[in-house]
């Protein structure tokens, strides 16, 4: 059986006017923003007239360590939201926006896919709603007055050889991973190296994904550290005066984005931080306003549980004082095999045995959600391929570990094929057993925070790094950001920080590679191997495949 295209099924669905999608979370015309007619942003007064309102039930989709083609997260969060509101819940999906660099680069949207997609998705992959441009324009801005600051005389001491804040762009393009600017004369200011990262790689896109209003993101802004002095001080973006003018540009894009699904239910699109050196998942201020709207928030976290949901849950839900009732442990029968050993190009073949092996990193990830006071059920999308003796292999497993594991075909037949996945889920959530707590206390050294994550939740025996590293997080904690919670940067392919260790491996040790301060967004950046903030583009790039038809509509684009 042929299948169609995720932007085959995307272009011939039938779109609801926005205004109607925003009348099932009761927001009037008036409090909308439109962009177009099937794309809105919330406004502002609207979204601070909910605050004493209940909130909803949040739902979190994770997976278990991934395939390298991703295990349907989105596509699962996307199909639970839509057989939630198909058995009579309210619900409202927030997932993230897309960055254009991945778009051109290696085929695969951020829009979920099948029957259970977010629509517009063109549009969403492409410019959307300008927040991508407002977030590369304010991050630019301040590099730009970083330089003009030096040019006109450097009042603030700042060392040339320390400017930290580098530049973004929203495109894969590895020839603007180190250069040197301010070339060709006196008038163009002071040579110096530097570089360009993808705009979703940016601090400014953490802030605006964690900020909870404007004022918020203002005085976030102003504690990003830009640059040191020779005598090593930081120098912050307030110090250049830059947060203002940043704010300004920043409050369109501050605003969540309304769009909706195939089956017309409402999904917040909002923000889109880098899963590594950021902590992967929509904006605060989407998440908690779809909960204030909304009886059941289906929400994703980046890549697998391990680096994914501990982030949401010692960053985001920490710092927004969110409550998760449930977590979806995405699971696919593939990525199971794939754990169990199995080589990609082996994964048509059915190996229950592999499987069967594969399964203890399921069982892994199932515990660690556990130790965060939060009840599981595991989804098994459904690929064709998948066995039936496979499939009972995977069920019997999560049962001997008393959680269930349900079929779900959303990816094939939308709503329907995930309604018993939501019929659990609100089971699950309205049962009232979830009693969330965050991995580790504010409190805690940052080496200890760095080593609770990875004894409770990847199983090493120990952390790495040399001295320079330690005295680094020391003199943080010295400068009073030791109370920051951990984002940690590694693969997500295995719970160790070696992609081929698959499974559920034990007793390895983290090593350490660089650490990063985040001031403003508020986080220590943790980097345990190869982390790229800007990527490159394929031998084939995705782009050479895309262009308009005779009918000027978008081909090539997934
Ligand atoms: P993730 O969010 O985990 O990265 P996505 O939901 O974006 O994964 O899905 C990645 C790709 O896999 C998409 O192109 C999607 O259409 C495809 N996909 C997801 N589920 C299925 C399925 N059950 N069968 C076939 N393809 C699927
Ligand atoms: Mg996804």
């Amino acid at each position: 059986m042929a299948y169609k295209s995720d932007s085959e099924i995307a272009s011939e669905a039938a779109k609801l006017p926005i205004r109607d999608v925003a009348a099932k979370l009761g927001i009037a015309v008036e409090d909308m923003l439109p962009y177009g007619h099937d794309k809105a942003k919330i406004s502002r007064q609207f979204i601070d007239g909910l605050t004493d309102r209940p909130s909803g039930k949040l739902v979190l989709v994770t997976a278990i360590n991934p395939t390298p083609a991703g295990e349907g997260k989105t596509t699962t969060t996307v199909g639970l939201g839509d057989a939630l509101n198909r058995i009579g819940k309210r619900a409202c999906i927030c997932i993230r926006e897309a960055s254009l660099g991945p778009n051109f680069g290696m085929k695969g949207g951020a829009a979920g896919g099948g029957y259970a997609q977010v629509i517009p998705m063109e549009d969403m992959n492409l410019h959307f709603t300008g927040d991508f441009h407002a977030i590369t324009s304010a991050h630019n801005l301040l590099a730009a007055m970083v330089d003009n600051h030096i040019y006109w005389g450097n009042e603030q001491q700042i060392d040339l050889r320390r400017v930290v804040w580098r530049r973004v762009v929203d495109m894969n393009d590895r020839a603007l991973r180190q250069i040197t600017c301010s070339l060709g004369g006196v008038t163009n200011g002071f040579p110096r190296e530097t570089g360009f990262d993808i705009t979703v790689a940016s601090e400014v896109m953490a802030i605006l994904c964690l900020a909870t209003d404007l004022d918020d993101l203002g005085r976030r802004l102003g504690d990003m550290i830009v640059a040191y002095r020779r005598d090593r001080t930081p120098v912050y973006c307030r110090d250049i005066k830059a947060e203002g003018a940043m704010t300004v540009l920043l409050k369109d894009a501050m605003q969540p984005n309304l769009v909706q699904t195939l089956e017309h239910n409402p999904a917040f699109v909002h923000g889109g931080p880098f899963a590594n050196i950021a902590h992967g998942c929509n904006s605060v201020i989407a998440t908690t306003t779809a909960l204030k709207l909304a009886d059941y928030v289906v929400t994703e976290a980046g890549f697998g549980a391990d680096l994914g949901a501990e982030k949401f849950f010692d960053i985001k839900c920490r710092k927004a004082g969110l409550k998760p009732d449930v977590a979806v442990i995405v699971a696919t029968v593939r990525a199971l095999k794939m754990n169990g050993g199995v080589a990609k190009a082996d994964l048509a073949d059915e190996n229950v045995e592999a499987l069967r092996k594969g399964c203890a990193n399921l069982g892994r990830h199932i515990a660690n959600m556990k130790s965060f006071g939060v009840p599981v059920v595991v989804a098994v999308n459904h690929f064709a391929g998948d066995t039936e003796a496979e499939i009972q292999a995977l069920q019997d497993y999560a049962k001997a570990r008393g959680v269930e594991a349900i079929l779900c075909r959303h990816w094939a037949d939308g709503s329907e094929g995930a309604v018993d996945l939501a019929q659990k889920v609100v089971q699950i959530a309205e049962s009232g057993g979830a009693e969330f707590a965050p991995l580790y206390p504010d409190d805690l050294s940052l080496f200890a925070k760095i080593e609770t994550i990875a004894k409770r939740i990847y199983y090493a025996d120990a952390v790495l790094a040399d001295t320079a590293i330690r005295n680094q997080l020391k003199e943080w904690e010295d400068q009073g950001y030791g109370h920051l919670p951990i984002c940690m940067a590694k693969t997500q392919y295995s719970f160790t920080t070696d992609p081929d260790r698959r499974g559920a491996p034990e007793g390895h040790s983290v090593p350490i590679r660089e650490v990063r301060l985040a001031a403003g967004a508020g986080f220590v950046v943790v980097i345990c191997g190869e982390i790229m903030t800007m990527p490159g583009l394929p031998r084939q790039p995705a782009a050479e495949a895309i262009g308009l038809n005779v009918a000027r509509e978008v081909v090539g684009l997934f």
